[in-house]
């Protein structure tokens, strides 16, 4: 029935969105610029879905100074009135979630599975944070005590001026997330969506202006990376950033937004979440079958274009050969082809993802053992898009670089532990720590786990991937990002500064 109603839908947004230009918003204003920013659908490289304006320097300026007299009014809001604009456009979202859920098949290859499940994590986190902005509001939020006959109460007060710098692998919720979060605290909110998904960016942007947000409390700024986002991390006027993204990026931008500008009243608060190089460890009290299907689900959705995608696959010895053989099998089978036509496994993003993929299929073919795929046929493989046959590879090093370097696509490296205590030293030894995973019917071992394994999201007998909202927060930990824990209890007081007042009556 549903899927059903999503192809009505596809039809419905090729008609309505197809070639839709999206402008920025500034002060509440759609503002076009010269320039374009053109996406194309993934899976058929033919296809351009759609445009969006360009922000230059010039725009971020005039965002800036908006956004900061909007903050003015904005701060005075009672919170419960702010979180009222989120719920209702969490309500418009979970209308328009079939176009929305169509729309990222069309822009960056998304199948109907995942899109959907990404959609009712969008909804979810503007519905948690509006509901954890009253957890927040008002002076004795926090515990007032008397000490010596004076009174000490608390307040959270807003930061002001941010900027949201979001990843197209989760153009939906992420994007929505992010600016969501810090709008509910009362902070203004200048939102840089990634080069490959402005389109539903926009779609949202759209809904929260529909659902009443105020004029400059959020501004959209679409734009490329290193001009219009490096020049608002580091600008003096900026008073927090939060980025998803790369390792590469996030640690360029925590360095640039860390020098003090002309002008600067503050240490620039930066919240980073970053990528991983996550792994699961199968042992041999491990019921395989479901750590198979764990392994298959983990590592392919969306491609494996996801943070908390399983990359590495580390199995003891003892149990070795059974479980690749089956995974290889299971991975084999799996429907290669369309987003739109709700294929496990779909095209990858872009050129860039494309060529970066190529090359580490072709580093791991010198590295270690292919056991599948291994080839990006791409426009020659009788498609026109970037398809990367899934692809496995066996008896990795731990140190190969297919075992240490994120490569964002269909690419699992399988490891060889002698025992326990060798597979969690092994799934400890790159630099991220992000999610992991252990299949395994030994108590011990999974309290050990609890206690060593350094990720900030495990998961015990069943896939790893991204969280639910308000059930698992999440972020990760070493060069994963700072742990703001996204979708937690606390994930607001990252945007907000505590006030300690002293009064003697
Ligand atoms: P990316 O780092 O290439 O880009 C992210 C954003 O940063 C984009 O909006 C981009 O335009 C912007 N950007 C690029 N250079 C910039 C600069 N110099 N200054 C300011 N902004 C700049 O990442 P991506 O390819 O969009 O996303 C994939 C990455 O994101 C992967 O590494 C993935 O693991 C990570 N990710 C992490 C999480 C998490 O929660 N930890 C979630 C999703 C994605």
């Amino acid at each position: 029935e549903n899927v059903e109603a999503y192809q009505a839908a596809l039809n419905k947004v090729r008609a309505e969105l197809l070639g839709k230009h999206y402008p920025l918003v500034i002060d509440g204003e759609r503002v076009d610029t010269p320039g374009r920013l053109t996406s194309t659908n993934p899976c058929d490289t033919c296809e351009v879905v759609g445009t969006t304006a360009k922000a230059t320097v010039e725009d971020a300026e005039r965002a800036l100074q908006g956004a900061w007299k909007a903050f003015e009014t904005w701060k005075r809001w009672e919170p419960d009135a702010r979180a009222r604009i989120l719920l209702k456009a969490a309500a418009i979202l979970g209308r328009r979630r079939l176009e929305a859920c169509a729309l990222m098949s069309l822009e960056v290859g998304k199948n109907y599975a995942e899109a959907d499940v990404e959609v009712a994590e969008a909804i979810d986190f503007l519905e948690y944070y509006a509901r954890s902005a009253m957890k927040y509001a008002g002076f004795g939020a926090a515990e007032t005590t008397w000490y010596e006959g004076e009174e000490n109460g608390m307040l959270y007060l807003p930061l002001g001026v941010g900027v949201s710098i979001s990843p197209w692998n989760f153009p939906c919720a992420i994007f929505a997330g992010m600016l969501a979060a810090p709008i509910v605290a009362g902070n203004c909110v200048i939102a840089k969506p990634a080069e490959d998904s402005g389109m539903i960016a926009g779609f949202v942007v759209d809904i929260l202006m529909e659902a009443g947000l105020p004029a400059g409390v959020l501004q959209f700024l679409p734009g490329v990376g290193e001009e219009v986002g490096e020049y608002l991390v580091t600008h003096a006027r900026t008073r927090f950033i939060t980025f998803t993204g790369s390792r590469g990026v996030g640690l360029h931008i925590n360095e640039v937004a860390a020098k003090v500008q002309p002008g600067q009243r503050w240490i620039k608060k930066v919240i980073l979440e970053l990528g991983g190089k996550d792994a699961m460890i199968v042992d041999e009290t491990a019921d395989l079958d479901v750590a198979v299907t764990a392994a298959v689900q983990g590592a392919f959705g969306f491609n494996g274009q996801k943070c908390s995608a399983m990359s590495r696959l580390i199995v003891v010895d003892e149990v070795y050969d059974r479980v690749v053989n089956a995974f290889v099998e299971r991975a084999g089978a799996l429907k290669v082809g369309t987003g739109e036509e709700n294929a496990q496994v779909t095209a990858v993003v872009n050129d860039e993802a494309f060529d970066k993929i190529g090359k580490y299929l072709e580093i791991g073919k010198g590295e270690a053992q292919l056991l599948l795929g291994g080839e990006a046929p791409g426009q020659n493989g009788g498609k026109r898009g970037y398809y990367v046959q899934p692809t496995i590879f066996g008896d990795v090093s731990p140190q190969a670089r297919i075992a240490q370097e994120e490569i964002f696509g269909p690419v699992v490296s399988i490891l060889r532990a002698r025992d326990w205590e060798h597979a969690l030293e092994i799934a400890n030894s790159t630099q991220y720590g992000l999610t992991g995973g252990v299949c395994s019917n030994d108590r011990e071992r999974l309290e050990q786990a609890r206690q060593e394994f350094e990720v900030g999201n495990l998961y015990f007998n069943r896939k790893i991937t991204g969280a639910i909202v308000g059930v698992q927060p999440f972020g990760g930990y070493n060069m994963s990002g700072t742990d703001s824990k996204a979708g937690g209890p606390d994930y607001l007081a990252n945007f907000l500064q505590l006030k300690a007042v002293t009064e003697r009556w």
